[in-house]
């Protein structure tokens, strides 16, 4: 565990804080495009704008270790290093993404609306009640997502990486940074029901969802839906609520977990267990 100083997010951001460190970041990023392994000391002073070679030196210093990496005489990039050239590349740290509003069919959790308005609103994309506002789910919007695709193919792209992201953190593992994400279940008043909650340990983002939603990445959960002509797979998250309200959830004792769901469609039951570490067990068909 010998990592506690690399995650100082005060250092890291102190270290890449300047125009020209960036800069240094980006030639190497071309550097290892171009095939090479990296770039010397010298090939780097002439290609900067720089007035000294003290200079490039506390800057590479600055980086060095974290983002950028010395064997021999050569300089390249690390994996942060790289990742850093990734973000800036795709705008995440500088624009503002752009999206129009539109609506799409779905289920209020809180009136019978079936229209729901889509906008990007304090930072994140945003499904809810055209006529009440109730918020049905939210979406990371990163600026590269909105590009070359209409509001409608947007709204897809997010909810289908938020699914892909959903599965990696219930399965413990954080979609962002890798880390380790401690999982549990809470009860919720609105709609009254119980939330799956991923926490990272490391980059401290945390996401929710309704429990239903663990099932349905569940092979039996999706062959019995499968059955009934019904593909989970591709069910967008703000339609989810019209298939669930009829499953019934019940913890086996006073804590929220293990919880007994009774997953119910078209007449049919089947009845699964999560536990605690959010696995998903079915118990019997009905
Ligand atoms: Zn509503
Ligand atoms: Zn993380």
């Amino acid at each position: 565990m010998g990592r506690q100083s690399d995650a100082d997010p005060g250092v890291a951001f102190a270290a890449l804080g300047n125009e020209l460190r960036l800069t240094i970041l980006r030639r190497l990023a071309a550097a290892a495009e171009a095939e090479r392994d990296g770039l010397s000391f010298t090939e780097l002073y002439d290609e900067l704008a720089i007035d000294s070679t003290s200079q490039l030196s506390y800057h590479l210093n600055q980086l060095d270790g974290r983002f950028v990496r010395k064997s021999d005489d050569t300089y390249a990039l690390t994996q942060a290093g790289d990742r850093v050239v990734r973000a800036v590349r795709s705008g995440t740290y500088e624009q503002e993404p752009t999206f129009e509003p539109i609506t799409v069919e779905g289920a209020c959790p809180r009136c019978a609306c079936t229209t729901l308005s889509v906008s990007y609103r304090e930072r994140l994309l945003t499904v809810a009640c055209a006529d009440c506002d109730a918020i049905v789910v939210t979406y990371d919007l990163p600026p590269p997502a909105t590009e070359d695709r209409t509001s409608e193919e947007v709204l897809a792209a997010c909810d289908r990486r938020a699914r892909n992201d959903l599965a990696v953190a219930l399965e413990g593992t954080c979609p962002t940074c890798g880390g380790l994400m401690a999982v549990s279940v809470e009860r919720t008043d609105e709609p009254a029901g119980y939330s799956c909650r991923a926490d990272c340990s490391q980059c401290g983002i945390c996401l929710f969802a309704p429990v239903e939603a663990r099932l349905l990445y569940h092979p039996g959960v999706v062959s019995f839906f499968w059955s009934h002509d019904v593909d989970v797979t591709s069910l967008p998250f703000w339609r989810l609520l019209p298939l669930v309200e009829t499953w019934e959830v019940e913890p086996d004792g006073s804590e929220p977990l293990p919880l007994t769901v009774t997953v119910v469609h078209e007449g049919e039951r089947l009845v699964a267990s999560v536990d605690t570490d959010l696995s998903v067990t079915l118990l019997k068909d009905l």
